[in-house]
């Protein structure tokens, strides 16, 4: 199928992409890396009237840490997060999963405002922003917010911006002190969307969990975080009585629905799996075991 007519634009600064959405009256799209948008366009099932390219706007693709924050630039590709040593350092999670999202093609040329804007519930990026706690800079025609990532995600595919709206960048809270991580994903073939996945880290403190953070996706419309299951976790070991109890509360944390994948009840039982595992490979990196 070929995509409806539409005008294009490719704007060199934020301003004026705002000001061409704005223009737009509600029926523009910006595109980032167009690796979801543009099959979105060719099976029609989104006709905007323009097509605002971001691409052309400099300083929207860069990793840097600043204050206790790794500050990620909406244009930076998910390859360029995969390979970065600074977020291998200090958010470790996010170098772990990355390999997981797509294929090479596809991270060379997806960027992480696009992956975040789009908001599918089985994809790596939202899942991470939640489990880190990252705080989302978006520039409309009223100025610039920061969404938290809890709030930013709405629905399956919906985010909170207004249509004139654009993320500039992604600010990534760094733990402080956590030794103990891990990301663990089912896919039917390596590159595919997760049928279901699992994120955490935490502190030790006198060799007990503390300061423990989960996040999952795959198994909601939105990524959650689980608060609950992060309430086993803190104050216990690793062993396996904990993870028992811990996959126990992901999965009573959960409701994922049939589709045409695989059942409700498989991934709520695949998402315990994946606690226990990821707890066991978290517990073991604590204790020096793992880089
Ligand atoms: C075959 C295939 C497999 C895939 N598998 C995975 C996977 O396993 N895991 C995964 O996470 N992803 C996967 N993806 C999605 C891929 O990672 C996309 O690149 C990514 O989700 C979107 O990034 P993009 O830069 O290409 O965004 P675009 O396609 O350009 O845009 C996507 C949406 O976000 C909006 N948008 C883009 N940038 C901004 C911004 N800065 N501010 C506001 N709105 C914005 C656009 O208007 C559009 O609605 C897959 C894609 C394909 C085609």
């Amino acid at each position: 199928m070929k995509p409806a007519a539409f005008d294009y634009v490719a704007p060199e600064s934020l301003e004026q992409a705002v000001q061409a959405l704005v223009s737009a009256n509600g029926d523009g799209k910006v595109m980032a890396g167009g690796q979801s948008l543009m099959p979105l366009i060719n099976f029609r099932m989104t006709r905007p009237a323009i097509v605002v390219d971001i691409l052309r706007i400099p300083r929207l693709a860069s990793i840097e840490l600043i204050g206790d924050s790794v500050a990620i630039g909406a244009l930076t590709r998910h390859i360029d997060l995969e390979f970065s040593h600074l977020i291998a350092e200090k958010l470790p999670v996010m170098a772990a999963a990355m390999p997981h999202v797509a294929h090479l093609a596809i991270r060379n040329r997806g960027t992480i405002g696009g992956s975040l804007a789009h908001a599918d519930p089985a994809a790596e990026l939202p899942m991470l922003a939640m489990l880190y706690g990252a705080a989302i800079k978006a520039q409309g025609p009223n100025g610039r917010r920061s969404i938290p990532a809890e709030e930013f995600f709405v629905s399956a595919l919906t985010n909170c911006l207004e249509p004139e709206e654009i993320v500039f960048e992604i600010d990534f809270p760094v733990p402080q002190g956590h030794k103990g991580w891990a990301f663990e994903e089912v896919a039917r073939r390596f590159g595919d969307f997760a049928l279901a996945s699992i994120a955490l880290t935490f502190a030790l403190r006198h060799g007990r969990i503390a300061d423990a953070r989960v996040a999952a996706m795959g198994i909601a419309d939105t990524p959650l975080r689980l608060r609950e299951a992060e309430g086993v976790l803190n104050g216990a070991d690793g062993g396996a009585e904990t993870a028992a109890r811990f996959a126990e509360v992901v999965r009573a944390s959960v409701s994922p629905a049939d589709d045409i994948h695989v059942s409700g009840k498989y991934r709520k039982h695949l998402i315990g799996a994946l606690a226990e595992k990821a707890l066991a490979a978290a517990w073991y990196r604590a204790a020096g075991g793992a880089p």
